[in-house]
């Protein structure tokens, strides 16, 4: 069986935000070069996982997230190699590798930290993000929406006012 790691969650995050046709959409970005089969499958599992960003609801990405692992089959298994044992993921299908890997850094990401995952604020944008911050406020996937967005909110409030 092919074996797999948890996706390191700066790699999920380019992923959806590369290949999820919303943030591409509403960032107006071109899908990135691949063979139609590959743009097809990793602009799938991006728009899965972009659902689980915008699902602000706790135990509703939950469900999500175990019934992907219990679709794609991942199981844990020991590994003994060149003499010495590890732990390891497998997936049945090499097809849904990536899909699983995302959904076990997710799960692991979720159980640790439940409301660190989040969508762009700024109109123009809907890349997702994971908030690092001390405070966990973060509501903008970076400097350059969170500048947009003020600045857009300062030009509204003028021209009410005018
Ligand atoms: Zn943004």
């Amino acid at each position: 069986m092919p074996r797999i790691d948890p996706m390191e969650m700066t790699a999920l995050v380019a992923l959806v935000n590369d290949w999820g046709n919303r943030p591409r959409e509403v960032g107006h970005r071109d899908q990135p070069e691949a063979t139609p089969e590959r743009q097809q499958t990793v602009m799938a599992v991006a728009d899965r996982l972009h659902a689980i960003f915008a699902d602000g609801d706790t135990a509703s990405r939950a469900v999500t997230v175990t019934a992907i692992l219990a679709e794609t089959g991942v199981s844990p298994e020991l590994v003994f190699t060149a003499g010495t044992l590890g732990a390891a993921w497998a997936v049945p299908r090499l097809e849904d590798a990536l899909l699983a890997s995302a959904a076990l850094a997710l799960r692991d990401h979720l159980a640790a930290r439940p409301d660190r995952l989040g969508i762009c604020h700024d109109r123009q944008c809907a890349d997702v993000y994971v908030d690092a911050s001390p405070a966990g406020q973060r509501r903008f996937c970076s400097l350059t929406c969170q500048n947009r967005s003020r600045v857009a909110a300062f030009r509204e409030r003028n021209r009410k006012e005018a």
